[in-house]
């Protein structure tokens, strides 16, 4: 059987009882599960790729990710909750490398901090580089676990339909709104914590996309305790796992269609009813889940009458996260010639992550606020059977979409002189910066191609070329209707804006929206 389906106009003929709009992680997990429950699920993606951001793409003989560096969450553990659910969505069919016990270094410019594997080691780490702070270190992950039990109930709420759902609310999310709704700096400064080490302590903070002073502490606490078991990399890549999990959707009797984008949900008396195509057609379902984001769904997708601010969503409480440009880079030896190792390095100008952004944000020509460098091919074990005497690298900082605004119109890779001149420039910044860091890698560097805000907008079909939907603010977590079901009925939500960005918890989010749709706990069967 081939990997995905064929669009033909029959379709619009068959009758469905799910439409969903976009191949991502979270509607592949919606389709595999509605599926499993016997629905006729038909999945709808308008990229010319599967998968939404854990998609590939190559050039020559190089491969790259464009939305996956590392998952944690314990994968090398067969009854772990995200390996459990991987294995069922993939039949087995998806294996995974662990990263080496250093996954991610912290580079300041006094010095660099190792995060290393294993809760324990951690915490010994981070007190033996702040050793007059181990108290606040210790009273750190003391809330990073409270946050994480807290968060069951939270996000077990959103799937709880009706008005079982909006009885239970208060008291199911009163414990983990007690830290989310606060800023990540504010809980950090009050239990003691140094300048120096809350910048090291959130120096993953582009794994949500927020410096400290404006991210949620919900956020910050679930990466940080993501990642105690450290990094994972799915073995073949990224595609892998769209590869191994639409078969199963398939042989359910649903369909996978590429390059069939959404241009409107339509609806009749407050219900949704189907799905208007970019190519005309009109396809009727028993329901709609869109994956494409918030919002897409209510400021692009849906019509007219239902987009009218706050109608169906109040909208303007949530905003975009911010763009971000990637440097795919080919080099024309092995990671181990050239000496890489997998560990991630995140690269900071200074401790301060929210005047270092400022200080960008303001004046482009001051440094990136972050840079951040993962070493793909290394941490796959099969690379170099595919791709002999070859390497990737990636390097991504920060983007504005309003920089990028006056080629808004333009078409990808026909967007003139100007925008490829400014596309050079950054390229060459990011390699300094690279062979600054990783100085082997220099003289071996053969391809390299930058992605900016508008590739994303025109490929992953996020408005402002967003890295992560929406924001990850105390004010995002406060929302309520970020759930699966919306007041449109039969329209229901999934992805990463209804939990928060990450592969792990976009694949959560399809299990919630399942679960709501199906009036049935699917969670059970992933926990041991
Ligand atoms: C640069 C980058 C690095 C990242 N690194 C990591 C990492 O290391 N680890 C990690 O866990 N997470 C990482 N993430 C985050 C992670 O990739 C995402 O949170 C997750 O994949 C989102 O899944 P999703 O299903 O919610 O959305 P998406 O993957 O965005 O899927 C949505 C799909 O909907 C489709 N779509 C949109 N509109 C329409 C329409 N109108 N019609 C039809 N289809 C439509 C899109 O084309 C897309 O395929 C990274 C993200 C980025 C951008």
């Amino acid at each position: 059987m081939s990997l995905g389906d064929r669009y033909k106009t029959e379709i619009t003929n068959e009758k469905w009882d799910a439409i969903i709009i976009g191949s991502g992680i979270s509607g592949l997990t919606s389709g595999r599960l509605l599926a499993d429950a016997g629905k006729k699920v038909l999945i709808l993606e308008k990229h010319f790729k599967f998968g939404g951001y854990t998609h590939t793409f190559k050039r020559n003989n190089y491969e790259w990710d464009v939305g996956i560096h590392y998952i944690g969450g314990n994968l090398h553990k067969n009854n772990s909750f995200i390996r459990r659910l991987f294995d069922y969505l993939s039949n087995n069919n998806l294996d995974w490398s662990r990263m080496d016990d250093i996954y991610d270094k912290m580079v300041f410019p006094d010095k660099t901090y190792d995060f290393v594997t294993g809760k324990q080691l951690f915490i010994d780490q981070m007190i033996s580089y702040f050793p007059k702070e181990e108290n606040a270190i210790k009273k750190y992950i003391e809330l990073v676990n409270q946050v994480f039990k807290s968060s069951l109930s939270y996000y077990s709420n959103k799937a709880l339909p009706g008005i079982i759902g909006s009885i239970t609310y208060p008291f199911m999310s009163k414990s983990f709104l007690r830290f989310a709704k606060r800023t990540t700096k504010d809980v950090l400064s009050e239990i003691g914590c140094s300048q120096q080490l809350i910048g090291v302590l959130t120096g993953q903070w582009g794994d949500y996309g927020l410096p400290p002073g404006q991210s949620s502490f919900g956020v910050q606490a679930m990466i940080t305790r993501h990642y105690f078991e450290g990094g994972y990399y799915p073995i073949g890549g990224s595609r892998m796992i769209a590869e191994t999990i639409i078969p199963g959707i398939q042989s359910k009797g649903g369909k996978v269609v590429l390059s069939t984008g959404v241009k409107t949900i339509l609806t009749h008396n407050g219900n949704a009813i189907g799905v208007l195509l970019d190519n005309g057609d009109e396809i009727m379902s028993k329901k709609i889940i869109s994956s494409a984001g918030v919002k897409n769904t209510f400021e692009v997708l849906l019509n007219d009458e239902n987009k009218t601010s706050n109608k169906s969503a109040p909208i303007n409480q949530v905003d975009a996260s911010t763009g971000y440009y990637c440097l795919h880079i080919g080099l024309n030896k092995s990671a181990k010639e050239i000496g890489l190792n997998n560990a991630n390095l995140w690269v900071y100008p200074g401790y301060d992550h929210d005047q270092n952004l400022e200080n960008y944000l303001l004046d482009n020509k001051q440094s990136y606020p972050v840079v951040f460098i993962s070493f793909p091919s290394a941490k796959d074990p099969t690379w170099d059977k595919y791709h002999p005497d070859s390497a990737t690298i990636e390097v991504i900082t920060v983007a504005e979409f309003s920089k990028h605004r006056q080629w808004e119109d333009t078409e990808w890779k026909k967007r003139g002189d100007e925008y490829d001149l400014l596309k050079e420039n950054i390229s060459q910044s990011l390699l300094e910066s690279l062979y600054k860091h990783s100085p082997n890698t220099k003289g071996h560097v053969d391809y390299y191609e930058l992605s900016t805000p508008l590739t994303s907008r025109d490929l992953a079909n996020y408005k402002e070329g967003e890295l992560y939907g929406i924001n990850h603010t105390p004010q995002r977590f406060k929302q309520r209707w970020l759930r699966p079901e919306t007041k449109i009925k039969n329209l229901y939500l999934t992805g990463q804006d209804i939990v928060t960005a990450g592969v792990s918890a976009a694949m959560m989010s399809g299990v919630i929206t399942s679960s709501a749709i199906l009036k049935k706990n699917l969670m059970k069967q992933f926990l041991h």
